[in-house]
């Protein structure tokens, strides 16, 4: 079908007041040839809204350029069921960001030139999008979900996905469900008053599980290798000798956690010398006997110690914490206190960290006569009856000994994902130490485990995305992607159930699931074009390309998420999307005018990045502070996406100055496609030799990193930058 572009520019908000509306209109109609322009007072009102559903259906209308506010205000209104459109922002990120005193003619017209090179830009933009076709395989897309693990997190998620409506396939390598909560005799509140032991509560979610249709079980099985992508994912099960290759959408890992080693802790605490030092969960069986004994003579063990943080927080162990053993410790504590009345349990800390109502379970071990001491042990030795404590009281600042009959090592949680070295471009496959084999033995480009975050859990952006991994598709619930007890677990795996519904949801209708849900586009490349210098497949933040016998990138549609680092990546610019390319973004720069070098107006290019820098310039805007009228934003899908093209186009055209504002990165990165602005500031450090192509100074060129909350420090971030820029001599390529 021809495209039909239509230009509706809103003069409400104070636009129609500070600009000539209609030499905007002019722009679009007359140099960039939009066949329909109009204006609106009002135009995200209903009557604005009709207008442009009108001229849809009665002029043929299917491409919108909305001049107005930003793209992330008014999304519903502006919903219009149209994939070739762009929201070009006048106001927010040019009225609300420019100082212009009345009558200060300069200042509006700088306003106006902003504005008018603004919606040339979102014609341009719309001119070179085409209608994305949403990906559909040759096979059938499933909506089934693998949930991989049977313990407490996993039957969980199993149950949320069934209760939805959709079918999971439960998978333990087990010969039964339950896991570690299987052990346990009794477990913390979950429930108020938060002050009481509650019943274990597996035998009620398993006969849930149990008896939902829509739940299949394979005990005694794993996983032998994933190839495949949301929605398409062939999943091969191994149950003893059998294979059988199961086809679902989205996948769980909800496969739980190991306890540290106790072996490898340090030999003072006498795990293995004595049998009365033993771990939480040798402790919890033996509360689950019902008889708290010394093992060493089986003798009734009255006084019980609990080492908290046991090679926790501690640089020669596991450096984190594992936020459940304080309140695991405190249960224990009572399973003491209340199995005899001259019991006494000692809970020997660093601090107690018991988060959100575990406050009040804490309380309940005080008032029951739970004795905390805030200090280390030192050696612990056996005693003729019982163990001898050394204990460093950091409190009273005093060393003292203690006799008790048992002392519990609260350990640490380590996941039992296979993860892998993050950055490396390589498959690397690194198998965590005593791991038997990899949970989804992914059949990817760039290796079978998942990628890590901190400390080898497979957490991909802890802040905005939990539950996510790094390869769509795949979440991972409970102790396996980061350390936690039994009622955090049950949450995380509700979320991690309901991304992979969304997942398979998005998949089914060919669109990505975010930062860019919605999006029908996905990555297609020139083939014959293509050198195979792999730099796309390894680039790749998800995984997402695999690569065929000559090195020729295959890419995976539903598992892209469509940030465009691939296409940033590729020296040969093969890599494209319907709405969002090389030359797109190449042809909206030098769309911009550039005044002459007389007229003393700098021009600065600033990329940024969508999902951080973006917002917070709209809040500049929003907070009216004052940025300087010579930039020009072009916000990219992500940092990941620049093509130093754009900046080798940018100085021929004659921009005196590039600002580029990705999201920080690093160990704590915010980059929504955890590598892009990384990735693009190892690509910024070749341009110098395009600038020294040029024979242009270095300082042009800038990249920044913009944290969302960052409205308050940058308008002075990027007016310092055009201050700089404002020094030295003006773009000599103005001239040519
Ligand atoms: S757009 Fe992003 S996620 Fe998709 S293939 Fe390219 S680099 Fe990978
Ligand atoms: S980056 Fe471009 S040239 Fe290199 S392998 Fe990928 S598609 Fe081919």
């Amino acid at each position: 079908m021809e495209k039909k572009i239509g230009c509706y520019i809103c003069t409400g908000c104070g636009i129609g007041e500070a600009l000539d509306v209609k030499a905007l209109g002019n722009v679009a109609a007359k140099e960039q040839k939009i066949p329909v322009v109009k204006n609106h007072e009002f135009l995200c009102g209903s009557e604005g809204i009709q207008m442009i559903q009108k001229d849809m259906s009665a002029e043929g209308v299917n491409a919108l350029i909305i001049v107005g506010c930003s793209h992330r205000v008014k999304t519903e209104e502006f919903r219009l069921g149209v994939a070739q459109m762009d929201r070009v922002d006048i106001r927010d990120k040019c009225l609300w960001v420019l100082d212009v005193p009345e009558g200060n003619e300069t200042a509006e017209e700088d306003r106006q030139m902003m504005a008018e090179d603004y919606v040339r830009c979102g014609c341009v933009k719309v001119k070179k999008m085409n209608q994305p076709n949403p990906f559909a395989a040759s096979t059938p897309f499933s909506k089934d979900v693998l949930v991989v693990g049977g313990g407490i997190s996993g039957l969980t998620a199993a149950l949320e996905v069934a209760r939805t409506g959709y079918n999971a396939l439960l998978v333990e390598k087990e010969e039964t469900l339950g896991g570690k909560v299987a052990l346990m005799h009794k477990v913390s509140p979950a429930r108020a008053p938060y002050n009481k032991l509650e019943e274990n509560p597996l035998p009620k979610l398993l006969a849930e599980v149990k008896g939902n249709k829509h739940i299949r079980i394979m005990n005694n099985t794993v996983v032998q290798k994933t190839v495949g992508a949301p929605g398409l994912f062939d999943v091969t099960l191994k149950n003893g000798s059998a294979t059988s290759v199961e086809r679902v959408g989205g996948i769980v890992i909800a496969t739980g956690y190991r306890s540290y080693d106790p072996g490898k802790l340090d030999k003072r605490l006498g795990y293995g010398s004595s049998p009365d030092v033993l771990t939480s969960m040798e402790f919890e069986e033996m509360a689950r006997s019902g008889k708290i004994v010394r093992k060493s003579d089986g003798k009734p063990a009255r006084r019980v110690a609990f080492a908290l943080c046991a090679g926790q927080r501690d640089s020669s162990h596991l450096e984190y914490c594992s936020g459940a053993c304080c309140t695991y410790s405190l249960k224990q504590a009572l399973y003491v206190i209340e199995n005899h009345p001259e019991a006494s349990a000692y809970l020997i800390y660093q601090e107690i960290r018991t988060p959100g109502q575990m406050e009040d379970f804490y309380r309940k071990v005080q008032n029951e006569g739970g004795i905390f001491i805030k200090g280390d042990i030192g050696q612990v030795s056996q005693a003729p009856s019982g163990l001898t404590l050394e204990v460093d009281d950091k409190l009273l600042r005093q060393k003292a000994k203690m006799e008790v009959d048992l002392l519990v090592l609260a350990t640490g949680m380590e996941t039992t994902v296979d993860t892998q070295d993050p950055n490396s471009a390589s498959p690397v496959g690194k198998q965590v130490d005593d791991l038997p084999g990899s949970v989804l033995n992914l059949q990817y480009r760039q290796g079978p485990g998942l990628p890590s975050l901190k400390n080898n859990f497979p957490d991909s952006h802890f802040i905005c995305f939990p539950y996510e991994t790094r390869r769509t598709g795949i979440y991972v619930a409970g102790p396996a992607r980061r350390p936690m007890g039994i009622s955090a677990s049950t949450t995380d795996a509700a979320g991690a159930a309901l991304k992979a519904i969304q997942v398979v949801e998005s998949v089914a209708r060919g669109a990505a699931v975010h930062p860019r849900a919605g999006d029908l586009s996905f990555p297609s490349f020139r083939e014959e074009g293509c050198t195979q210098c792999k730099r796309c497949t390894e680039e790749c933040p998800f995984g997402a390309i695999n690569e065929d016998e000559k090195g020729n990138p295959l890419f995976n549609p539903t598992r892209c998420r469509r940030c465009g680092t691939c296409m940033g990546a590729c020296p040969q610019k093969i890599i494209s999307f319907a709405n969002y390319s090389v030359d797109m973004i190449g042809s909206m720069l030098k769309e911009m005018e550039i005044p002459e070098a007389d007229d003393e107006k700098p021009r600065i290019l600033v990329f940024a990045c969508e999902n951080d820098a973006i917002p917070a310039i709209d809040m500049v805007g929003r907070n009216r502070t004052p940025l300087s009228p010579y930039i020009r934003i072009i916000p990219l899908r992500c940092m990941g996406s620049m093509s130093l093209v754009w900046i080798a186009d940018a100085m021929s055209k004659g921009y005196d100055g590039v600002l580029l504002m990705g999201c920080r990165h690093g160990t704590d990165y915010q980059c929504h496609n955890v590598r892009g602005s990384a990735l693009a500031e190892i690509r910024l450090s070749k341009v110098s030799e395009t600038l020294d192509r040029l024979q242009l100074e270095s300082d042009r060129v800038k990249m920044v990193e913009v944290n969302i909350m960052d409205a308050e420090t940058l308008p002075k971030v990027i007016n310092d930058f055009v201050a700089a820029i404002s020094e030295l001599d003006p773009n000599p390529y103005k001239e040519f």
